[in-house]
């Protein structure tokens, strides 16, 4: 298993349309393929001179529902889903283009979005990936939540989560983000949400296009989805999908593992700005030949 050590866009533009979660419009969403060091920006077609969002943490405005990035006023919301896809697929350059400010909700999981662009076909480019190498653990805890990050030689994440509920209780997931692993095990695990938080929620009018069709609802002791769950540990999946959405907004991949208890957006944002902050912990590198051992293979970066 390797990490692709050049950076990746699409082979052609593809896209689609849904419903936003919260807005419960209907919105159109198009990708496009991107040159090398552009990274991941998303475009408001719908607004005067087309308004350009790079999908970084510093761009974070909100995380209390969903991750929202914002710039002089303009906001694109819902974004972790489609950032853990393309995190999860290696995508480093892309346009995301969308003509409202939500992302389309699709089925509640990666799954739509990551089919969408292995159809289009993912393209090498000719450049270097930059990756944060982690050179010291960075560790945060509060709360009861955790969540570290620690040196390795490829991009790992292991997610626990613990809800006093008879279905989830403790569970417990661990990957290695390379090749197809992330498409196979992480992309089509569906959000999640508790029967009392969803009616709470749209007497509020939020949650306004949330349904059946993309999230998995609980009540007290069932599920309420005809066909039941998708991986027996459906919701620790997408935990870890969240996550890999999350730390993608750190604008590169990361070599190293991340560890995370008890998280959610809000939290993992906090660690991230920790994670920026300490730069004696970490270097910037690109890698030659992901094969090699990694000490053979780095080449520091100037940033
Ligand atoms: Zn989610």
């Amino acid at each position: 298993m390797s990490i692709p050590t050049q950076q990746r866009t699409i082979n052609r533009e593809t896209g689609c349309s849904g419903i936003g979660l919260h807005s419960g419009k209907t919105v159109h969403l198009t990708l496009k393929p991107a040159p090398v060091n552009h990274g991941i920006k998303f475009v408001r077609k719908d607004l005067p001179d087309d308004p350009v969002i790079p999908a970084r943490f510093n761009r974070v405005v909100d995380t209390s529902l969903a991750t929202v990035i914002g710039s002089d006023g303009v906001i694109v919301s819902t974004i972790e889903h489609l950032m853990a896809c393309l995190a999860g697929l290696s995508i480093d350059n892309i346009i995301v283009e969308l003509d409202s400010y939500e992302v389309p909700v699709m089925d509640g999981s990666a799954g739509p979005f990551t089919s969408m662009i292995l159809a289009a076909g993912i393209r090498e480019q000719d450049a270097s990936r930059h990756f944060f190498v982690l050179e010291e653990p960075i560790e945060l805890e509060q709360d009861g939540k955790f969540v570290g990050a620690y040196p390795d030689t490829t991009f790992k994440i292991s997610c626990n989560i613990e809800f006093e509920h008879p279905l989830i209780r403790k569970q417990s997931c661990s990957i290695e983000v390379v090749d197809c692993i992330f498409e196979r095990e992480i992309s089509s695990a569906r959000t999640f949400g508790f029967l009392h938080e969803v009616e709470y929620m749209k007497q509020y009018g939020l949650a306004r296009g949330g349904s059946l069709d993309n999230a998995v609802v609980i009540d007290k002791n069932q599920i309420l989805n005809k066909g039941g769950l998708r991986y027996r540990d459906e919701f620790v999946r997408h935990k870890l999908l969240d996550c890999i959405g999350d730390f993608s907004l750190l604008g590169m991949p990361i070599l190293g593992h991340i560890v995370t208890s008890k998280s959610g957006h809000a939290f993992n944002h906090a660690f991230l700005e920790k994670f920026f902050r300490k730069k004696t912990s970490w270097q910037t590198k690109t890698l030659h030949n992901s094969s090699d051992p990694l000490h053979k293979t780095v080449k520091s970066l100037a940033i």
